[in-house]
């Protein structure tokens, strides 16, 4: 019984788990993570009732080998308690036979003694009527004395008729006691197998118990462990449906996060395509310029701070003529590797071409891209402003190649002041 409660535990907080998730919502990892917890318990105690199994199992086997054990001595004391009874039954025979013959031997006995009883009166009564008769009679002395004798031999030999008989008699009277011996020892030795048997049966009985009890426990174990694979399944199923449905609910988030990006892209596009006629031109160096102004307000190098606030040695150049939200395009394509405001620069944003090369754009009212971003030359990186150090709207513009800036007007031509 421990084991179906130890079962029902598992599965209650299984069902619990389950009932608490409604049917159609967002998949969480966590969730995934505890039904793998829980089918990781369900399969350490299907494998404490594999064991508790294989326990039984053996257990059984012992017993029905003990049995087996049984079986064959019950199977011998039966023959041997079968052959003595076949023996007392002999045995009462051979008494039943010495009874009659001695009966026998009684009864004729008996006749002969009263045969002998009949011829002692009768020569009594002849020896008291006749017995002068018989002398009478007698030729001579010697023929009395052999007439007597004569009386005497037919005495003689009833008596010996009779000593015949009884001698028979104590003979078949021995013979009936030893087989009654015989039979009583055959009834003890009868009565301790028939014990013997007895105890056997027993031990056979309480065996059989034995086996039928550990088939319960082995049956019930069975059950257990049925029931918990069946929920090990169930929780699997489970796992793999929700992690094909995280995963789809992940590829769907992301793919609408890239629509969701490219849309925004594309309408920043729109917004400022409607606002800025961009050409491009190209100059030495492969840059374009990053407005479709050609204005320089500030060169590049040592000047007088404009307005007090902007820097004295220029390391840049500004392009004014631009106004407010004019389009600022990549002078070059590579990857956004800083979009972000300071204080001086304002929102700036630098793109890298490899090799220690850059373009910096700052001072723009908006950024449109963010630091991680290909952008491809020509590309929208922001729109111009006047934030950070600045005194008024216009774009300043650097390149740096291999870690130093440079004058980028040495690769932009066509321009004025
Ligand atoms: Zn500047």
């Amino acid at each position: 019984m421990n084991n179906l409660k130890r079962v029902f535990a598992v599965l209650l907080t299984a069902l619990t788990l389950a009932a608490t998730l409604p049917p159609s919502r967002a998949v969480t990892q966590d969730e995934i993570d505890t039904l793998i917890t829980q089918a990781s318990g369900i399969q350490e105690e299907q494998a404490a009732l594999e064991q508790e199994i294989s326990a039984y199992t053996l257990n059984i086997s012992a017993a029905l080998d003990q049995k087996t054990l049984l079986d064959a001595q019950i199977a011998q004391i039966e023959e041997e308690v079968a052959a003595l009874e076949a023996q007392i039954k002999d045995c009462q025979q051979r008494i039943c036979v010495t009874e009659v013959e001695l009966a026998d031997a009684e009864m004729k006995e008996a006749q002969q003694y009263d045969l002998f009883c009949q011829r002692v009166r009768a020569i009594e009564e002849q020896g008291r009527v006749n017995c002068w008769m018989i002398l009478l009679h007698a030729t001579s002395f010697v023929d009395f004395l052999s007439r007597l004798d004569f009386v005497n031999e037919i005495m003689q030999s009833d008596q010996r008729v009779m000593d015949d008989l009884r001698a028979l008699q104590a003979e078949i009277a021995g013979k009936q006691k030893e087989l009654e011996t015989e039979r009583l020892e055959l009834e003890t030795t009868n009565l301790l197998c028939q014990d013997k048997q007895a105890e056997l049966d027993a031990q056979r009985e309480a065996a059989n118990q034995l086996i039928i009890d550990l088939q319960a426990n082995r049956a019930e174990a069975e059950a257990s462990r049925d029931i918990l694979a069946g929920e090990a399944e169930r929780i699997q199923e489970e796992i793999v449906r929700l992690s094909d449905e995280l995963e789809r609910q992940e590829e769907e988030a992301r793919i609408r996060a890239e629509e969701a990006a490219a849309e925004a892209y594309r309408r920043m596009r729109e917004r400022v395509a409607a606002i800025d006629d961009f050409t491009i031109s190209y100059g030495d160096g492969g840059y374009i310029w990053p407005v479709n102004s050609r204005r320089i307000t500030s060169g590049f190098g040592p000047r007088v701070s404009p307005g007090g606030i902007g820097s004295t040695n220029h390391k840049g150049i500004d392009i004014g003529g631009v106004g407010y939200g004019t389009a600022v395009h990549a002078a070059k394509g590579g990857t956004v590797i800083i979009s972000q405001y300071s204080s001086s620069y304002g929102n700036f944003v630098v793109v890298s071409h490899g090799s220690g090369n850059t373009t910096l754009y700052a001072h723009m009212s908006t950024r449109l891209v963010e630091a991680g971003q290909v952008v491809e030359q020509g590309d929208i990186v922001g729109l111009t402003g006047s934030t950070g150090h600045s005194t008024g709207p216009h774009l300043h513009f650097e390149i740096t190649e291999n870690g130093t800036r440079i004058n980028p007007l040495i690769y932009l031509g066509d321009y004025g002041q």
